[in-house]
């Protein structure tokens, strides 16, 4: 998402846009965006700076950490950002702070729903399913 600077009305302006997670760079080894992310930014001018009110919404697929069994998840975040407004280019990239803000939130040990049994030791059964029949309950 980019702001052109001059194109910032004095009463602000709203901007919206749907962006492709793989502009971001987003996915690691447990956690992949399949879907659009969608930014929703409220961008004011104040004294010398841009001040940016960025809603990112989206839905993430990550491995559970103890079933091993893929899960998706919403993610919601608002944030505010600050640019100054001095020295900048005519235009401003959100990209990186917007990649950071998401990475930030990403769980250390994902987990499909704190109830998980996760699988037996034994046999590999994931216990969410039912008992597994290798008597190691
Ligand atoms: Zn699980
Ligand atoms: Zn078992």
């Amino acid at each position: 998402m980019k702001i052109i600077i001059n194109r910032v009305p004095p009463e602000g302006l709203c901007l919206k846009e749907e962006v492709d997670p793989s502009e971001l760079d987003l996915d690691t080894e447990l956690i992949k965006f399949r879907a659009p992310l969608k930014l929703e930014a409220k961008v004011e001018r104040i004294t010398n700076a841009l001040s940016v009110d960025l809603k990112i919404e989206g839905k993430f697929s990550a491995e559970c950490s103890r079933c091993l069994e893929e899960f998706e998840r919403e993610f919601e975040k608002t944030v505010r950002l600050n640019y100054p407004l001095e020295g900048k280019d005519n235009f401003i990239d959100l990209n990186p702070e917007i990649r950071e803000e998401i990475i930030l939130d990403y769980p250390i040990k994902p987990l499909c729903g704190p109830e998980c049994k996760g699988i037996c030791l034994k046999c590999g059964k994931n216990k969410n399913e039912g008992g597994c029949h290798c008597g190691s309950t």
